[in-house]
């Protein structure tokens, strides 16, 4: 997967509903948190039911379908997810029709979920954007069944939504591969996700076409562990492959891939990255600890030896390539030595962004029975001085780009400013009275911060 990654560095935390179409049709309304990946599932699921002759809503209340896509990889993630819960309770009781769909790695033990939550409708695995649209497509077609939208017609659905054409955003994430067969001990995401799937190559391609086709620019491929890629198909496609296929897309400015494991990362991928002009080399490696004792007991496969080798064969390779990393404090008997031998080996790396998060419970996976022994005092301490190193490398690394001239995609119009990416995956704000959404532009760097650039135009 990521890793936690999906979890927590590109996986930033992030609590979404998407774009509002407009149109007639039955409601719906779907709230995401987590992951990129889960971001990409529930875009999927709203192009899904916009095709059925859905439209979306912003608020619960008015819609007929409630779609809440969830993530436990932390437990504040998931104390969110059970909050959202509990307060659509008043709206079920209010409006009995309104079906309320769980989906995401919330849903382990569907049973004790039930119980739990009498209210909800369905529930779903991760991803079961299929097992969604079945069950909706069912309601749609049953007059005598309860939902709002039972017995509406798909023919008029379909003809409401061919009048609609949602236009991607500029960055969009593409699913190539779903679950993941390591065995890291603090892992939840593993066991709701299940072993490693990928999806056909061709599959994958026309889902990217499509996109570029409604106007996205840069496509990211996702996947819990991606350089797992292909390993399950029958043809042995590789992430290499898959990159070259995507990348001759007509339209496609950039391509991404996320998230990496050390000990599964290739030196074909690397090379293809540093061969093909519209890949960006940037690299999301969650390394989560740089102590070997504390990585043996977190399952991870490699040492911190392994990852420095690898940085080092990247960077040989690529030589202005970026890092990212994700790292788990206070994991069960952490000392502070060991902690101290992550500090060391975020000097030694100096990443462009480090995703840090105290280590949390996970019940069910093996460190749950680890004494959770750190006391969360220390955890956060260790991850202020995480956060407190990272800002003075980053800080560092970012000043040498002032005065210097980057690229930008430009995603879109942030108070008053244009936001983009550089390649290296550094935000980039900069103001012009021109429309550059969805454009290249090149700019000089005015002013660097740890967490943003400004730029100018020449
Ligand atoms: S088991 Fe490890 S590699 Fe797989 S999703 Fe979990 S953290 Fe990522």
């Amino acid at each position: 997967m990521t890793d936690l990654a999906v979890s927590i560095g590109a996986h930033e935390h992030r609590t979404t509903t998407s774009t509002i179409h407009p149109a007639s049709g039955p409601a719906y309304h779907i709230w995401t948190i987590g992951c990129q990946m889960n971001q990409a599932d529930s875009r999927r699921t709203a192009a899904a039911l916009d095709a059925l002759g859905f439209r979306q809503v912003a608020r619960p209340e008015d819609a007929d379908l409630v779609i809440l896509n969830s993530c436990v990889v932390r437990q504040s993630a998931e104390d969110k997810v059970t909050g959202r819960l509990q307060s659509l309770r008043a709206l079920k009781a209010r409006h009995p029709g309104t079906a309320l769909v769980l989906m995401g790695c919330l849903v382990g033990d569907v049973q004790t979920l039930r119980a739990r939550f009498p209210h909800v409708d369905l529930f779903l695995r991760p991803s079961d954007v299929e097992g969604l649209l079945g069950w909706v497509s069912a309601q749609m077609t049953e007059a005598t069944r309860p939902c709002a939208f039972s017995g509406y017609s798909t023919e008029q659905g379909l003809r409401t939504a061919a009048s609609l054409g949602a236009p991607a955003p500029v960055s969009v994430g593409v699913t190539a591969m779903m679950g993941c067969d390591r065995h890291c001990t603090y892992c939840i995401v593993r066991l709701r996700r299940g072993p490693g799937r990928s999806r056909p190559p061709e599959e994958i391609v026309a889902e990217a076409e499509a996109l570029v086709r409604s106007g996205a620019r840069e496509v990211v491929l996702l996947g819990q562990n991606i350089d797992a890629y292909g390993r399950d198909l029958p043809e042995r496609p590789t992430l290499a492959s898959l990159l070259r296929q995507v990348h001759e897309i007509p339209g496609l400015l950039r391509l991404r891939f996320l998230t990496s494991h050390p000990a599964d990362l290739e030196d074909e991928v690397i090379d293809t990255v540093a061969a093909l002009p519209r890949v960006c080399p940037h690299f999301e490696l969650p390394v989560q600890a740089g102590d070997d004792r504390i990585l043996r007991r977190m399952g991870r496969g490699h040492r911190a030896a392994d990852y420095l080798a690898l940085v080092e064969r990247i960077r040989g390779r690529i030589p202005d390539a970026s890092l990212a990393t994700d790292i788990i404090v206070g994991f069960p008997g952490e000392t502070v030595e060991e902690f101290e031998r992550t500090l060391d080996l975020l000097r030694t790396v100096r990443f462009d962004a480090v995703h840090v998060a105290c280590y949390s419970v996970r019940p069910g996976t093996p460190a749950a029975r680890l004494p959770d022994d750190v006391p969360q005092e220390e955890k956060e301490r260790r991850r202020r001085a995480v956060e407190a190193l990272q800002e003075q490398i980053v800080g560092e690394i970012n000043a040498r780009l002032l005065g210097q001239e980057v690229e930008v995609l430009v995603e879109e119009m942030h108070k008053g400013k244009w936001k983009g990416r550089t390649p290296s995956n550094k935000l980039v704000f900069f103001e012009h009275p021109d429309d550059w959404h969805g454009r290249l532009v090149r700019l000089r760097i005015s002013r660097a911060g740890p967490w943003s650039l400004q730029g100018q135009m020449r």
